[in-house]
């Protein structure tokens, strides 16, 4: 269990996190930090299983932990016909003939991947009751420590409360090796904690809504520290990526601690994961978690700085003030790291951000502008902006 003392009123944040582990060679501790499990079944994907699931097979079956394996075919979204598989696969059937014979649960669920098979663990555990880790392979977004997980049920995209997992192995030597446009998408993931924590200050001072400050800057300190790092992202210094996996850990340290994705997760995730929605109902391929956040974060920020041009309310003027230089940071940092606009045609980018709106309940920039009707106005000047460069 994770503590930090507090002076907001919840006094002291919790998180039933036992261990984070971030190193190079991170994974050759695995059986150690899970030596209090003795049936532990591993989930990976088939690249995943290469890269990281082979060797902690190796060191699971050689402390004697391992119950038994499933790997998935790659690459594996988190659909509902992956978690039904996985949950197939989690029990060992003892007499396939006894019909009163319960099938074997394993004490212990490791997922070997990044974010998909990470979700999919993620559900299986919590429907189970079994505790479940997870040994990451790239650091392409934050949801290691988050206690929601979005998965893919039908043709939509629906966010389900889950387990948090108990241990987080990233060995940065694996994830400095990862394919770049999931580099880049961890670090588009993270520019998006400004608007995150923006929107939730908004949400304060319009609805009361409870607020952290304490999690907020340990949030936004970690947000800026990525930020420095992700110029030199193609050379994959382990240094540098080590900082962006600790500030994607932390920031889902924040949705642990604050017990919602509030701190993680505004504007730019509800308009983003609505563009991914569409992908889905449109059967278009999926874009990256993380760079459909990257593009929307460009549309928060189009938006927060119209309105600090032209707002007269003085108290909105001056929260947006606070979060302009960062705003400039994150704009010329992307000369340099390019993230994709994963919404380039104008149906879908209005659609996305008119529907993200209410892509759950959450008062967000798009829930104000919406309520004094300037929200489609601010969505084409938006698109003018960030597609168009107008
Ligand atoms: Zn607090
Ligand atoms: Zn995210």
């Amino acid at each position: 269990m994770m503590k930090m003392d507090c002076t907001c009123t919840q006094k002291v944040h919790t998180a039933p996190v036992e261990c984070i582990e971030v190193s190079a060679g991170a994974v050759e501790k695995v059986a150690d930090i899970l030596k209090n499990y003795n049936r532990i079944f591993m989930v990976s994907d088939e690249n995943t299983y290469e890269v990281a699931g082979k060797r902690v097979e190796q060191l699971l079956k050689e402390a004697g932990s391992l119950s038994h394996k499933f790997i998935l075919k790659s690459p594996a979204h988190p659909t509902d016909t992956n978690i039904g598989r996985v949950l197939i696969e989690a029990g060992i059937d003892r007499e396939l003939y006894d019909i009163n014979a319960m099938s074997d649960l394993p004490d212990y669920i490791l997922a070997v991947g990044s974010g998909s098979v990470n979700d999919i663990c993620r559900m299986v555990s919590y429907r189970l009751g079994v505790e479940y880790g997870i040994v990451g392979t790239a650091p392409s977004m934050d949801g290691y420590a988050s206690v929601v997980a979005p998965l893919l049920v039908g043709k939509t995209k629906i966010v389900y409360q889950c387990s948090i997992a108990r241990h987080i192995i990233i060995d940065t030597a694996i994830c400095k090796d990862a394919p770049y446009e999931l580099l880049t998408a961890g670090v588009g993931d993270m520019i998006g904690k400004y608007i995150a924590i923006l929107d939730w200050e908004l949400s304060a001072m319009h609805t009361g809504e409870y607020y952290c400050e304490k999690i907020a800057d340990m949030v936004l300190n970690v947000t800026s520290q990525c930020i420095d790092e992700a110029y030199s992202l193609f050379e994959r210094k382990a240094d540098s990526i080590e900082k962006i996996v600790n500030g994607l850990i932390t920031s889902g340290m924040g949705i642990a601690y604050s017990g919602s994705s509030r701190p993680a997760s505004g504007t730019e995730h509800m308009i983003g994961q609505t563009w991914e929605i569409m992908d889905l109902e449109n059967g278009r391929e999926l874009q990256l978690h993380g760079h459909d956040v990257g593009a929307a974060t460009f549309v928060a920020i189009s938006m927060y700085k119209k309105l600090y041009k032209e707002t007269d309310d003085m108290e909105i003027k001056k929260l947006i003030e606070k979060y302009l230089p960062a705003f400039e940071r994150i704009l010329d940092l992307q000369k340099t790291l390019k993230l994709p606009m994963t919404a380039p045609e104008y149906d879908k980018f209005v659609e996305g951000c008119l529907r993200g709106r209410t892509f759950r309940v959450r008062y967000t920039l798009l829930e104000y502008l919406y309520q004094n009707d300037l929200l489609e106005e601010y969505i084409e000047e938006a698109y003018n902006e960030v597609v168009l460069n107008k």
